[in-house]
């Protein structure tokens, strides 16, 4: 059973999904008017990761992640760069995909755009007015949040302290200093859409309640972010989205990762304390920068200082060598202990224990480790059994695979590439061999062992070793 940190309840909770067998998940993406720096990547990096594990689990993973691609921040830069608001955020869509590649972020299922859903953001606001949970002033709407007596639910804050919390600026235009824009009147030279209230844009808030509902439906499992999301945005996506639906909860769950700090003070755009990805990436692989920011549980914060890097890249070197000289041993003559596969069974046992327990990745790098000691000793004594050995390196690459880690060699064909490109390359080459080890799987079963045998032969000729074990087919680049 997994068991995840609930924001909303301050607990631990069992997982129980929605709908039997399926996660259903939202994380708050990126305003595009910037590349992406690593506060941002620690979350990204981390909802990737829960993702990644679920899948692993057997669940089927429905995970929405937006761009907010029409805000005041992206038209104050479009102006600075001299282009369209709506060039800017295309520009900054595409440098997101990049840098995500070269973390391995997968894509999510998929990436709306709050641009090309405005009908549905209007839809909930039109309801929103007609429950006289929102009001039109001049061309703006705004939610009333005196009206939503639950506000202030998942922060656990009381009105006084979220007043103080929301910094909000004088505008007579609220009836509420706490209400806050749905819509917002156009301004000469912005993008705006027509609207029953008048032309506009709709508020931040609205953009992520309107996709969430669209893609995943009420009460979907669940909603994450930073942590310095939940007050005010998380707490308005709710006013916007229960206050709509009757009854239904927005997200049944919500989970929110730790900061990342620089002495002491959060990493952020608006401090100016930030490192963008792409300047740490001529440095540092984007395997370290992944390896550095799952080495700490999500919900502590992470200090940030190039030697925790120095530090990661250790780390993953040591994995990386562990597979090596196994897999250099592959072929040794037989003979010896299987000690090895009761070690990978244990690492396969504690990796799990401490993912179901909150996605502790810092937890699931000791399982790691531990199984990497034992690889080299075992080595260094020549006294494993080839098939254990075998078994052993295959669970710790695979293992290691869960939380996004690579420390197999880059796949034939794919060194050198871009980064971007090499993920894509290897997505790829992923997918195709998924199907040739299915097909070979079928001959196998139908006892057509010179089909099975022409596949594995030929896959080694191009470096791609299959290997047959108890638990089924696998495969791996030839080191
Ligand atoms: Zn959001």
């Amino acid at each position: 059973m997994i068991r995840l940190y609930n924001t909303m309840t301050r607990r631990k909770e069992d997982f129980v999904p929605r709908d039997a067998g399926c996660v259903s998940m939202y994380a708050c993406g990126p305003t595009v008017y910037n590349y992406f720096h690593l506060g941002n990547a620690r979350m990204l990096v981390v909802f990737d990761m829960v993702r990644r594990y679920f899948t692993w689990r057997g669940f089927t993973v429905a995970y929405v992640q937006n761009f907010t691609d029409v805000d005041d921040k992206i038209i104050a830069r479009a102006r600075e760069e001299g282009c369209t608001p709506e060039a800017l955020a295309a520009k900054y869509i595409e440098a997101y995909f990049a840098d995500a590649a070269a973390l391995r972020i997968e894509k999510a299922t998929a990436h709306p755009r709050a641009t090309e859903n405005i009908a549905a953001m209007q839809d909930i606001i039109r309801v929103l007015i007609e429950k006289g949970l929102a009001y039109p002033v001049d061309g703006d709407v705004y939610y009333a949040v005196e009206r939503f007596p639950a506000y202030g639910k998942l922060s656990g804050r009381d009105a006084e302290a979220m007043l103080a919390g929301a910094r909000v600026e004088p505008n007579p235009r609220k009836r509420n200093p706490m209400d806050f824009a749905l819509w917002k009147e156009a301004k000469a030279g912005e993008p705006s859409w027509p609207s029953p209230w008048g032309d506009g844009r709709p508020g931040w808030h609205i953009e992520c309640s309107a996709m969430a509902l669209k893609y995943l439906g009420p009460a979907f499992d669940i909603h994450g972010g930073g942590g310095d999301l939940i007050f005010p945005h998380h707490e308005n996506e709710i006013a916007q989205t229960e206050g709509y639906l009757d009854g239904a909860v927005l997200a049944r769950y919500w989970m929110h990762n730790a900061f990342i700090t620089v002495n002491r003070e959060k990493m952020s755009k608006s401090e100016g304390n930030f490192f963008l990805i792409r300047d740490i990436l001529p440095k540092w692989s984007g395997d370290v920068v992944r390896f550095y920011l799952l080495g700490t549980h999500y919900r502590s914060p992470l200090d940030f200082d190039e030697e925790k890097l120095a530090a990661a890249a250790r780390g993953l070197d040591r994995l990386k060598t562990a597979w090596r000289l196994a897999a250099e041993a592959f072929d040794r003559p037989g003979g010896g202990s299987d000690e090895l596969r009761t070690a990978a069974a244990a690492a396969r046992q504690r990796f799990g224990a401490a993912m179901d327990d909150d996605f502790n990745s810092a937890q699931a790098y000791a399982a790691l480790f531990d199984l990497a000691r034992d690889i080299n000793t075992a080595l260094a004594a020549e006294a494993a059994q080839p098939a254990a050995l075998r078994e052993a390196a295959l669970t710790l690459r695979d293992l290691a695979a869960v939380l996004g880690l690579v420390i197999t060699p880059e796949l034939p064909g794919s060194r050198g590439a871009e980064a971007a490109a090499t993920a894509a390359a290897e997505e790829k080459i992923a997918t195709l061999m998924a199907l040739i080890m299915d097909i070979r799987a079928a001959a196998r079963a139908k006892k057509d062992w010179p089909t099975a045998d022409l596949i594995r032969e030929r896959l080694q000729a191009a470096g791609l070793v299959i290997e047959d074990t108890p638990q089924g087919a696998r495969w791996y680049a030839a080191p």
